[in-house]
């Protein structure tokens, strides 16, 4: 088996201190990690990533981290301005909204382009020192689209692999981008390039024929080659999924019954509808409290009996933008508790802070209805952890058609288009109605497929995608 490595913009540690206190370092517990870390132990895996904080590295914590972690931790440093220009400017101000359709939302500022490409080079050094010939290298996301490009710059000449976490655009919007024949060379760097889903490959794919007409896509029964200056680049969409089973035991757990329990008793005769976003303007959180706000102007039957639960998780508030945006919610959220409220009812529950575990998962025990509506999502990993803590197989999932998680949910989900709030106010309604036979066949179709298709068959089917060689792929099609 070779050696893995994996790169991501972050390392899967935190790294906090109060003034001159010691260092405390938190791991991350998300489903890609639990996924990933014991195929690293398993392979003398090194993780590559930024430690989430400009200027200089503390190394003993990390070296504490890397050796309770079990594989090699090697982080990457950025100066503050690196960090402004690459992450907060290239990353999250040019390639985060124009990759989720919202054009109008980028900054295309010149500098934010040269620093990106000067910290991809500094993550392709890091790498460069760190891997041999046979490694299998692993780049993930949106911030590290030029790595493969500066390694092969370098001479490096390991199997490259990339997945996108989040969604692709189609060409029209892909074309709005300055750098767009440099990033998309860039990309074919990599040997094989994964996608969210279908529709992501589709748009990628596109975007290869539309921009680099020297390029040529092969499809042979499903499988996509891009044969372009002498190489060959396999493409594949591979759904990300959770650990389901984790999501589930936990939700099972005593301290988690007990709080949904809570919860509920919090909100007598009305059912609960819950909205779980990061503070970002494409999780749609204005235009759902609009469509709530519609659905209690419209439907009498609503008041007093529904209750919107709305968390919104504090993120990136150095970009102004964000800041604007925790406005018109904290508006909204008032211009409907002002209108609706009654002595005993408010019907907009709404807190701006990050749920523990446990808390999270009471919100999902305890809520009839999950609100996922996304102006555009890669996949939208709430929507799945939603089903996998239904334990009851009850609640219905009301899904965003532009969430990565339509694709494979669609049958069992409500789907709504994020932007006509009729529609979503429509759908809460049909939701509240839903009889408890329907809630539950949907939801016990969800919960059999979130299951089937979890973070580590994810992890499989990538590396099974890889680990054949194009000429194989083109003999045994898919
Ligand atoms: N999450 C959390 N606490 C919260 C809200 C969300 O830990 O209060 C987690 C949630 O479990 C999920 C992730 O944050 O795994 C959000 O992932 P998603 O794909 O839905 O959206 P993203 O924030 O990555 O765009």
């Amino acid at each position: 088996m070779n050696r893995l490595i994996l790169v991501s913009n972050r390392l899967p540690f935190a790294l906090e201190r109060v003034g001159s206190g010691p260092w405390i370092v938190t791991s991350s517990v998300g489903g890609l990690v639990r996924a990933i870390e014991p195929v690293l132990r398993e392979r003398a895996g090194t993780w590559i990533g930024w430690i989430g904080m400009a200027g200089d590295i503390p190394q003993a914590p990390l070296a504490d981290a890397s050796r309770n972690a079990g594989y090699q931790v090697i982080p990457v440093a950025l100066s503050e301005a690196e960090r402004d220009e690459f992450y907060y400017g290239y990353s999250n101000e040019v390639i985060w909204p124009l990759f989720h359709d919202l054009q109008n939302f980028c900054n295309f500022e010149p500098a934010f382009w040269q620093t990106y490409k000067a910290v991809n080079q500094r993550y392709a050094e890091t790498i460069a020192q760190h891997c041999e010939r046979d490694d299998f290298i692993w780049v993930h996301d949106y911030h590290l689209m030029y790595v493969a490009q500066a390694l092969r710059e370098r001479g490096v000449s390991a199997a490259l692999t990339f997945f996108l976490h989040i969604p692709f655009p189609a060409y029209d919007i892909f074309a709005k981008l300055p750098q767009q024949q440099r990033l998309l060379r860039a990309l074919l760097q990599f040997d094989l390039l994964g996608f969210q889903t279908r529709r992501d490959l589709r748009n990628f794919l596109q975007c290869v024929r539309r921009v680099l007409p020297d390029a040529a896509v092969h499809t042979i029964a499903g499988l996509h080659l891009i044969r372009v200056e002498k190489r060959e680049v396999r493409v594949g969409s591979f759904p990300i999924g959770i650990d389901f089973e984790s999501f589930e035991k936990g939700a099972a757990s005593q301290e988690v019954a007990q709080r949904a329990e809570q919860l509920r008793a919090a909100f007598p005769g009305c059912q609960l509808v819950l909205g779980v976003d990061r503070l970002d303007y494409s999780k749609g959180i204005p235009e759902r409290l609009r469509a709530f706000r519609d659905g209690l102007e419209r439907y009498e039957e609503l008041r007093g009996r529904v209750v919107l639960i709305q968390n919104v998780v504090p993120s990136r508030v150095e970009i102004p933008r964000y800041h604007e945006f925790k406005d018109r919610i904290d508006r909204l959220v008032g211009d409907i508790n002002g209108r609706f409220s009654t002595d005993t009812w408010l019907p907009v529950h709404y807190r701006f802070r990050r749920l523990d575990r446990d808390d999270l998962l009471a919100h999902y025990r305890a809520c009839e209805i999950a609100l996922v509506t996304p102006l555009k999502d890669g996949m939208n990993l709430v929507a799945k952890e939603y089903c996998a803590c239904r334990i009851d197989k009850s609640g219905v999932l009301i899904l965003s058609e532009f969430a990565g998680a339509a694709e494979q949910l669609k049958r069992s989900a409500l789907l709504v288009n994020p932007y006509d709030v009729e529609q979503v106010a429509d759908t809460i309604l049909k939701a509240f109605r839903m009889s408890k036979a329907q809630r539950s066949m949907r939801m016990k179709r969800m919960r059999q497929l979130i299951s089937n298709e979890n973070v580590f068959s994810w992890v499989n089917s990538f590396f099974a995608a890889a680990s054949r060689s194009p000429s194989d792929s083109a003999q045994n099609p898919r």
